[in-house]
């Protein structure tokens, strides 16, 4: 069995090399990390071999950390870009005009289940249909849409 080993603070996730024999030890951040076979992220023969090994789990931590972080901040963005892409792709390019409005408020609701104005706004800019505001008070007033709280849209049904 190595002798020292490299745990990661739970708290400031800064990696630290350890003498495995010890129960516990300090973190810089004052964290009393208890050194368990499991939180034991490498390991070595001897104290000389810890540094560069304390700089690699370091580096992976903040890799990981990294990726963590880009997979989750252009989520959001991307998400509502997507969504406008994919209802503009379920809508025919041609035809009935009145049909081509209701189906976007149908695909709408399909993809948010609850769609806003501007959501409708973008949908009907992408499919060139101007005024927005009359193409949806006139789908309210014929009760193909309705508006379950101020602000929020969707169809009664899933079908155009
Ligand atoms: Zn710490």
């Amino acid at each position: 069995m190595s002798p020292y080993g490299v745990v990661v603070c739970p708290r400031c996730k800064r990696a630290k090399g350890v003498d495995l024999k010890q129960k516990t030890t300090t973190c810089s951040c004052g964290f009393e990390i208890r050194v368990t076979p499991a939180r034991v992220r490498a390991r070595a023969e001897s104290a000389r071999e810890l540094a560069p090994l304390v700089g690699r789990i370091n580096a992976e931590v903040a890799g990981g950390l990294k990726a963590y972080e880009q997979a989750l901040a252009p989520r959001k963005r991307r998400r509502s870009q997507d969504v406008h892409a994919r209802v503009l792709a379920a809508i025919p390019r041609t035809g009935n005009r009145s049909v081509r409005v209701r189906t976007a408020a149908v695909e709408l609701t399909r993809e948010l289940e609850l769609f806003t104005f501007d959501d409708w706004t973008r949908v009907l800019a992408g499919l060139g249909i101007p005024d927005p505001r009359t193409a949806l008070d006139a789908l309210i007033r014929t009760n193909a849409v309705f508006e379950p709280k101020a602000g929020f849209y969707r169809t009664i049904g899933l079908t155009a």
